[in-house]
């Protein structure tokens, strides 16, 4: 058995957690959350790790050249890169209103990549 340190970040309390591990490094139980989501939070990251995704897409023909985007969902880290690769090659006609699906269901992860602003057409 091991413990590993780790701050939940589902909320900006931000609890401190004390996370045990067996000795094969799966979950056993956790301590120092104030809520369930804390213990899910834990057993993620020990399985694996999600984040919520945030970068930015080219747009064409907008009165900016990009729009900030993020995923709508945590995506596993593993997906990070190959997620990044898609967003970067994706491009959007303006114009593109806040919440509109840019990428849907990406890499069948159950979260869509979604415009966090609104950019207007430059006409
Ligand atoms: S365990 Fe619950 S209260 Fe604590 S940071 Fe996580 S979500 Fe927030």
């Amino acid at each position: 058995m091991r413990t590993v340190e780790m701050t939940c970040i589902v909320c900006p309390i931000g609890c401190d957690l004390k996370v045990t591990l067996d000795d094969e490094g799966h979950f056993v139980s956790v301590k120092g959350n104030r809520c369930p989501k804390g213990e899910i939070y834990a057993r993620d990251e020990v399985v694996d790790p999600k984040r919520i995704l945030t970068s930015s897409v080219k747009v064409v023909g907008g009165k900016m050249p990009l729009v900030s985007v993020k995923t709508n969902k945590t995506i596993p880290k593993r997906l990070i890169r190959d997620t990044m690769s898609i967003i970067k090659s994706k491009k959007v006609k303006a114009p593109v209103k806040i919440g509109d699906v840019i990428v849907e269901n990406i890499l069948n992860t159950g979260s869509n990549v979604v415009a966090t602003r609104t950019v207007k057409s430059d006409e």
